[in-house]
């Protein structure tokens, strides 16, 4: 039996008719960039997040990168992140022109905010948390922190569109939070798209600028911009996906009750913080021996992922940041322990019976 990692072709056979649909009405208005589709879907998206503005960008890496540069984050100064991420996370800080500092995370992979002290200094502009794997950060503590140094935050909730805490969104706690609709991610684009959403009408205003070269009218630029636009056609399919997004969340979070009850007692498994709703854009277990666990699931047929083998600390592109091994040592040891199972809303149950079964067998 074959357990894809992911199943675009599933998703595309489920969704033809509407695609074709929606292809074929923004292509003969013509309209491809900017076209009314932008608009429905930033207000939308801005709701689902429980904030009043949101801005279509190219992907979530510009994103944080306007985000951090339109809050004032550039040469000079420090933001605090976690080395577990995708390299986007820290990229995107250096470039606002900014350094990386980063901080260890905790068993859950998420950022340490007792560690954040430690990495304080005069030069700490903002703090950027990331919702790893769809699970919302301990943001009480991270804006207890923040507030009280008139730090700034940026939540990266890349991978957490859709995630709750406290009954309150992803996106909702930060300055500014961004999010990406990469084909991967839960609410998914045909090709690269990001979206950044705040409550400030004036940076969301400012950010509007930012994304298109500073044009304030066709031919009157009030500052150096970027070109980070979100195409109309994209706008126009995640307009529709985001009608099915609670559905997609709620079958990835059964998909992972499943995982825990069948691996209890086998593997470490994530769960839901009290009063948390996690988006399970990633499942992953924390294992022994996981390099022989993933070959052996390999030969099964069952395809799994590693979110990331490399600290960030560690990368030759952090190389000028100093960071060697043994700085950050829960994050290099979950580095070598952890798996991403398939969890996407196409998995059937014998599917996730042959996940289990075959993980069971691999440590029996
Ligand atoms: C995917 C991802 C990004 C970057 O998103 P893009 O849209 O591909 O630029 C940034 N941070 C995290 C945590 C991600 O998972």
């Amino acid at each position: 039996m074959k357990v894809p990692y992911v199943d675009f072709s599933g998703q595309y056979a489920a969704e033809r008719p509407r695609l074709l649909g929606i292809l074929d009405r923004v292509m003969s208005r013509g309209e491809y960039i900017m076209g009314p589709e932008v608009e429905d879907f930033e207000r939308r998206f801005a709701r689902l997040c429980g904030v009043g503005h949101a801005v279509g960008v190219a992907n979530a890496t510009d994103a944080l990168t306007l985000a951090l540069k339109a809050l004032g984050v550039g040469p000079g100064d420090e933001v605090i992140t976690a080395p577990n991420s995708f390299i986007a996370s820290a990229g995107a800080i250096a470039q606002a022109g900014a350094t990386p500092v980063f901080v260890d995370v905790k068993a859950d992979q998420l950022m340490d905010p007792a560690k954040l002290e430690g990495a304080l200094t005069r030069r700490t502009k903002a703090v950027l948390p990331v919702h790893l794997t769809g699970k919302i950060c301990d943001m009480e503590a991270i804006l207890r922190f923040a507030r009280r140094r008139g730090l700034k935050v940026v939540e990266d909730a890349a991978q957490a569109v859709g995630a709750r805490r406290g009954g309150r969104p992803a996106g909702s706690f930060g300055d500014a939070a961004c999010f990406s609709f990469h084909p991967l991610k839960n609410l998914n684009a045909a090709g690269d798209a990001g979206a950044i959403v705040t409550g400030d009408a004036a940076l969301a205003a400012k950010l509007r600028l930012l994304r298109n070269h500073g044009l304030v009218s066709r031919n009157e630029v009030s500052f150096w911009g970027y070109n980070s636009r979100l195409d109309t056609l994209q706008a126009a399919i995640l307009g529709f996906r985001l009608k099915g997004l609670s559905a997609v969340t709620a079958k990835r979070r059964r998909n992972a009750a499943v995982y825990r009850k069948g691996l209890a007692g086998v593997v470490e498994c994530p769960s839901d913080e009290e009063g948390c709703r996690d988006a399970y854009h990633l499942f992953v277990i924390q294992a022994d021996r996981r390099d022989a666990l993933r070959d052996f699931l390999k030969k099964k047929g069952i395809s799994t992922a590693v979110h990331y083998p490399t600290p960030i600390h560690l990368q030759p592109s952090a190389r000028s940041l100093g960071g060697k091994a043994g700085d950050f040592p829960e994050t290099e040891r979950q580095s070598k322990r952890i798996l991403s199972l398939p969890v996407h809303q196409y998995l059937t149950p014998r599917q996730l019976g042959h996940v289990i079964g075959s993980i069971r067998e691999f440590y029996r």
